[in-house]
């Protein structure tokens, strides 16, 4: 991917917003005001896929998983090994505040979780 700028732009990564819902309700918390979290909004599973083929056709190495909270999403093992299954380097990130079986997977195939 290349834009008419004088040098070459790579994109690391793609990062994917896929809910705006979070477990948590941090005074500092990005999103701000809580009217956003109560319509806890995910993005639709077939619109993340179709971002995780633009990844991959675009060669982009990694993607990022974020909200809201990430593993809210009933879709995150579902994206996670769809992505791992396209060699993508798979980012999350979380507040770590999900029932631990959950990071079992997504754990696995990214290596660890940050915030
Ligand atoms: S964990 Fe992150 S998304 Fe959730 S309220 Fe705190 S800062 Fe916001």
């Amino acid at each position: 991917m290349n834009a008419d700028i004088g040098f070459p732009i790579n994109p690391f990564e793609l990062k994917l917003e896929i809910t705006q819902a979070c477990n948590l309700r941090c005074s500092f918390c990005y999103l701000g005001d809580a009217e956003l979290w109560r319509d806890n909004r995910h993005l639709p599973d077939d619109e993340v896929l179709r971002w995780i083929d633009r990844d991959v056709e675009n060669r982009i190495p990694a993607v990022r998983f974020t909200g809201g909270e990430a593993t809210i999403h009933p879709g995150i093992r579902l994206f996670c090994n769809y992505a791992y299954l396209q060699n993508r380097r798979i980012i999350l990130n979380t507040n770590a505040m999900a029932d631990a079986s959950l990071y079992d997977e997504p754990g696995r195939l990214c290596g660890g979780v940050s915030e």
